[in-house]
């Protein structure tokens, strides 16, 4: 490809609405164009990396046995209905209709399409154990869309669908995935640390999250905090929504602290669990902290013990809920007449819930460490007074669960070791789902006694997008990104520093005709600008080799660059050359049609 006849922009500053490096490094160095809010171009160069991230997704899925076919990419109301998802998948789900009034919506995942088909396609055990996958574009109209292609509300997504026969099968084919992925993403030049992690609204009991550990603090591309245990022999590793953690006994009677028998007590300006444990005079531990939530319009109120954090989506599946969201201050105050700090669970069942909201009564869930909690101290539902001395029998009895924020440094549930958290951005996701679909959707098959059974299923997604904008993240500098050989959309540029030379010229032009020859996907920059415009663009789109052909030439030595390592050579021509047939060779594209053109 001659760099004149590229179709690339690139600017020369971040786009001013990009807060992570590889939305800022991809807008500018001209991969992404945004059309919309989380909707994006992918230009000719990023095309090129997502068909490079496509294809070893592809050779390993179909190394594993899995087949690749494509569905629909809008979906009927009808078969989410049929799965009990039409109703709880919550605003991220793009519903429409069509010219009939008929619903439909934009695929954000295919649960049910699969289901359909593996119902209509699968009838004997014969024909089991499948594994069916795709590669196509997803719609979630989520939230907030941001950091370009991390968090997009269009992306594109590997997602497969395995169906069993057995508990065992359906853990082999787990298995399966979970090898082939750590090498679809390591021959990505991404290391991924497999961790246990929520269902969420897929469903099912286990599953795991590969994430691509982000140690950097500034940097908040990685949206996930991972808890791991360094002891080698134990590897336990969780996302914050699923990780337990071992604590360390403490004080948690208010007897200790003279609280004996139930009492209300003034507490006047005490709003947070800092001033109410000055004011008291105790530690947080015997203090239980209250906090409101709406989930799914109904009003949920958590309780813990208050030197302990809430765990937002652990809460949520505690009710069974699909959303959640801290109440607003003012809410508080329209639905108990006391403000933040005040609210406590004594007589909730008699606080009369507002019409906006669903439910007639309040759900009580307590953390498991508020159970073994006694004579503490409650928000008393009044401003600037608690009660204290409270026990459970003055309450009713809740919902107990582990609704708890894991912190660094509290002890590994497997092997007691202290826990560390880092940063992770999740670019795969496996789950055993079960019979969730398959039991709702009535998709059996008959077993080797002429039974109908349902399929036990697995489902498997690779943010095919997200996975190139985590390779920005890892590898990158200042000048621009780096990427890694396998995915990078072309090899090699091949900068001739004067165009009106003719010894320049002629030497670029062989070197680059033989690299084509070798299948090596090379850029020639013939344009007419400054040497160092050619080596900044170089840079910016992140080429693993330069080759500059400049006055050196006369003495017959051409300049050899790895973008990598910054490592410089001085080298003839023809080793140039050689040396990155060498280099590129275990990455020739074998697969989609990606040679390059002249
Ligand atoms: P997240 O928790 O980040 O919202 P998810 O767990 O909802 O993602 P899955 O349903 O597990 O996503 O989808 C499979 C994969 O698709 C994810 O592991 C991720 O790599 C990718 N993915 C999901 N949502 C997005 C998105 N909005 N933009 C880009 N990639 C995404
Ligand atoms: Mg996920």
């Amino acid at each position: 490809m001659k760099m004149s006849r590229l179709f690339v922009q690139t600017l020369r500053e971040y786009p001013s609405d990009a807060e992570v490096i590889s939305h800022k490094l991809l807008v500018r160095a001209g991969y992404i164009r945004k059309l919309a809010q989380g909707v994006y171009n992918y230009m000719p160069l990023m095309w090129r990396v997502l068909k490079k991230v496509e294809n070893i997704v592809r050779e390993e899925m179909d190394a594993a046995g899995a087949q690749e076919m494509l569905m629909p990419f809008v979906q009927p109301e009808e078969l989410w209905q049929e799965s009990g998802r039409w109703n709880v998948y919550g605003k991220e789900l793009m519903r429409l209709k069509d010219r009939h009034g008929r619903g439909m919506c934009l695929g954000p995942t295919h649960e049910e399409v699969i289901t359909s088909v593996a119902r209509e396609g699968i009838k004997s055990y014969k024909q089991l154990p499948v594994n069916l996958y795709q590669i196509q574009s997803k719609f979630r109209d989520e939230v907030r869309p941001r950091y370009g292609l991390l968090r997009g509300r269009e992306f594109i997504m590997k997602d497969a669908y395995s169906f069993d026969s057995s508990q065992e099968g359906l853990e082999k084919s787990y298995a399966d995935m979970a090898k082939a992925y750590y090498k679809i993403f390591e021959r990505c030049g991404l290391e991924t640390k497999a961790v246990q992690s929520d269902s969420g609204a897929i469903g099912g009991a286990v599953s795991h999250e590969y994430m691509v550990l982000i140690d950097d603090n500034e940097n908040n591309a990685g949206e996930n905090d991972v808890f791991f245990c360094k002891n080698k022999s134990c590897g336990y590793a969780a996302n914050a929504n699923h990780a337990v953690s071992v604590l360390e006994s403490a004080e948690v009677d208010g007897a200790k602290f003279g609280f004996n028998g139930f009492k209300k007590v003034d507490t006047p300006d005490t709003t947070t669990i800092e001033e109410l444990a000055a004011f008291l005079k105790i530690p947080a531990t015997v203090i239980l902290k209250s906090m409101i939530y709406v989930a799914d319009n109904k009003i949920v109120m958590a309780l813990i013990r208050a030197d302990k954090t809430f765990e937002e989506t652990k809460v949520m599946n505690a009710v069974g809920a699909n959303e959640i969201r801290s109440a607003a201050p003012a809410e508080l105050e329209a639905i108990f007449g006391a403000s933040k700090g005040f609210v406590g669970p004594k007589d909730i069942e008699q606080v009369k819930i507002p019409e906006e909201y669903e439910g007639e009564k309040i759900t009580v869930v307590a953390d498991l460490t508020a159970q073994e909690m006694k004579n503490f101290v409650i928000g008393a539902n009044e401003t600037d007074k608690h009660f204290t001395g409270v026990n459970w029998s003055d309450l009713n009895t809740p919902i107990f669960a582990d609704i708890r924020l894991v912190e660094a440094g509290e002890k590994c549930p497997d092997c007691g070791e202290p826990l560390y958290v880092t940063k992770g951005i999740e670019v795969g996701n496996i789950f055993q789902l079960g019979t969730k679909y398959s039991k709702a959707m009535n998709a059996v098959y008959l077993d080797e006694n002429g039974k109908t059974q349902p399929f036990i299923m697995g489902c498997y997604g690779i943010g095919i997008s997200r996975t190139a904008a985590a390779a920005v993240e890892r590898h990158h500098d200042e000048h621009g990104i780096k990427w890694p050989i396998a995915i990078a959309p072309y090899h090699v540029d091949i900068v001739p520093v004067n165009i009106q030379d003719e010894l320049q010229m002629k030497v670029a032009n062989e070197i680059y005709e033989k690299l084509l020859a070798a299948k090596v996907e090379a850029v020639l920059d013939d344009r007419d600008e400054r040497a160092g415009v050619k080596f900044k663009d170089a840079d910016l789109i992140g080429f693993p080799f330069r080759i500059t052909v400049g006055k050196t030439i006369t003495e017959g030595l051409v300049e050899f660059k790895v973008r990598e390592t910054d490592e410089v050579f001085k080298v003839k021509p023809e080793e140039a050359a050689e040396k990155i047939i060498e280099y590129v060779k275990p990455y020739i594209i074998s697969y989609c049609q990606l040679t390059p053109t002249t």
